[in-house]
């Protein structure tokens, strides 16, 4: 009969006060880490030629590449074309239902997930009991580093079923010792409120942050309740955007917990004894020199699945100095996805600059803020950015010149603001559209 053991399920106990949650791997030398990527990169090499896998063995070809002795380490990768997102699509539309990019069987996995398709035909993700042990290792140097400690409750709306976001974050807190409080996705008012009333009864230590926090303020506001006082929900503090963001993620079909902020440094230590991190010109292939501006570009190391030099088509900058806080691997800085860049009167930005600006004007704020921006055409590149807005109470005309205001401030371009009614734009349980087409 087997018998119950802890270290089976879970990791070994750490002291609360350690500083990391990992030492060995984070604090050491950067000789040694790169040692070991070079090795790992032979490994990933060697097992694409090999096994083979044929949509990265072809890439390999195209370089040169023919033997796992022909490539020496991390520099190599500059030579090996770009994986794009459109090579997986059409690669699983070839050969349904995983594609000719994979390093396992389907059926040698523990777990399968489909990206949400919100850009496109979704793609399929598969991962061993292994690659799952990677994801649960990196998110709890992550947590850890964010001072999250096993004993804690943590709460998150993700959504379920086949898109694998959900089942990823609640079993890396399961695997962490993090007692995890998983509420439904706000699709109707409902749903919110079973959440709302979920947090009301069991208090979580670390409180809701995500993506539809907009949705149950709303909610919150109907149903008579104080978001603070009765919920103990906050607006979390906009620091983020540009090169302050903290967290690093290249997408559950990449690296679903590649880094996290490190808090004393700007920027998200990268876990780079299992990914090499790029920050690439598209046009080259080459990296862009470190604190500029390039295509996030990722290499799993050490999985049982993995990508090989997979360009996910977002803007990345790379930080090699030292960091006080002694953890020895590199930091990245995200600076959003391409297709979401705006550009208007010689000025480029990202949306979470516009919704930055609209959060300090109260009267939209209240109990949500709830905002589109319309793409400008490329004709209209000169003209002033069109917003919509939506407004509770106050002043239409008075409400819409001081967000304008806001704007020009502080992304330094003219709006015009159409102000709303309230439920006028459509919402979303999870990843809120503010882009439209006219
Ligand atoms: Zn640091």
């Amino acid at each position: 009969m087997p018998s119950f053991d802890p270290l089976r399920v879970g990791p070994e106990p750490r002291d609360p006060e350690q500083k990391f949650w990992d030492p060995e791997a984070q604090t050491q030398s950067v000789d040694e880490r790169r040692r070991l990527q070079d090795e790992r990169v032979r490994t990933l090499i060697r097992r694409v030629l090999e096994m083979p896998v044929p949509l990265f063995a072809e890439k390999l070809e195209s370089a040169g590449i023919k033997r796992a002795e022909d490539v020496a380490g991390v520099d190599d990768l500059a030579r090996i074309p770009l994986t794009h997102k459109q090579d997986l699509r059409d690669s699983e539309a070839e050969h349904p239902p995983i594609g000719k990019y994979r390093f396992t069987d389907l059926r040698q996995c523990v777990r399968v997930g489909q990206s949400t398709g919100t850009t496109g035909t979704p793609t399929t993700m598969i991962w061993t009991r292994k690659d799952v042990w990677v994801e649960y290792e990196s998110a709890a140097r992550m947590f850890w580093r964010a001072g999250h400690r096993p004993g804690m409750m943590a709460t998150h709306a993700h959504p379920a079923y086949l898109y694998g976001g959900g089942l990823m974050l609640s079993g890396a807190y399961e695997y962490f010792g993090i007692c995890n409080l998983w509420v439904p996705p706000p699709e109707t008012d409902d749903d919110a409120e079973k959440g709302i009333r979920a947090w009301m009864r069991f208090r979580p230590d670390i409180p809701f942050v995500g993506f539809s926090l907009g949705r149950f303020y709303e909610v919150i506001a109907k149903l008579g309740l104080d978001a603070k006082k009765d919920v103990r929900l906050e607006i979390p503090s906009m620091g983020g955007g540009g090169k302050g963001m903290g967290l690093m993620t290249a997408g559950l079909e990449c690296y679903a917990y590649l880094g996290g902020q490190c808090g004393q440094s700007p920027g998200a230590h990268l876990h780079d004894d299992w990914a090499i991190v790029q920050a690439v010109d598209p046009e080259t292939g080459r990296d862009v020199p470190d604190g500029e501006w390039g295509n996030l570009v990722v290499t799993t190391l050490d999985r049982d699945n993995g990508v090989l030099r997979y360009d996910l088509e977002e803007a990345c900058a790379i930080d090699r100095a030292p960091c006080p806080c002694g953890d020895t691997s590199i930091r990245g800085f995200w600076g959003g996805r391409f297709k979401d860049l705006l550009s208007s009167q010689g000025v480029h930005f990202q949306v979470a600059e516009i919704e930055r600006a609209l959060r300090s004007v109260d009267e939209v704020t209240q109990p949500s803020l709830e905002f589109v921006v319309v793409r400008p055409r490329d004709d209209q590149r000169d003209a002033p950015l069109r917003l919509r807005i939506e407004l509770a109470e106050g002043d239409p005309d008075d409400v819409g010149r001081k967000c304008a205001g806001a704007i020009v401030e502080s992304v330094g371009v003219r709006a015009e603001v159409e102000i709303l009614d309230r439920d006028s734009l459509p919402r979303s349980a999870f990843k809120t559209n503010r882009m439209v087409d006219d």
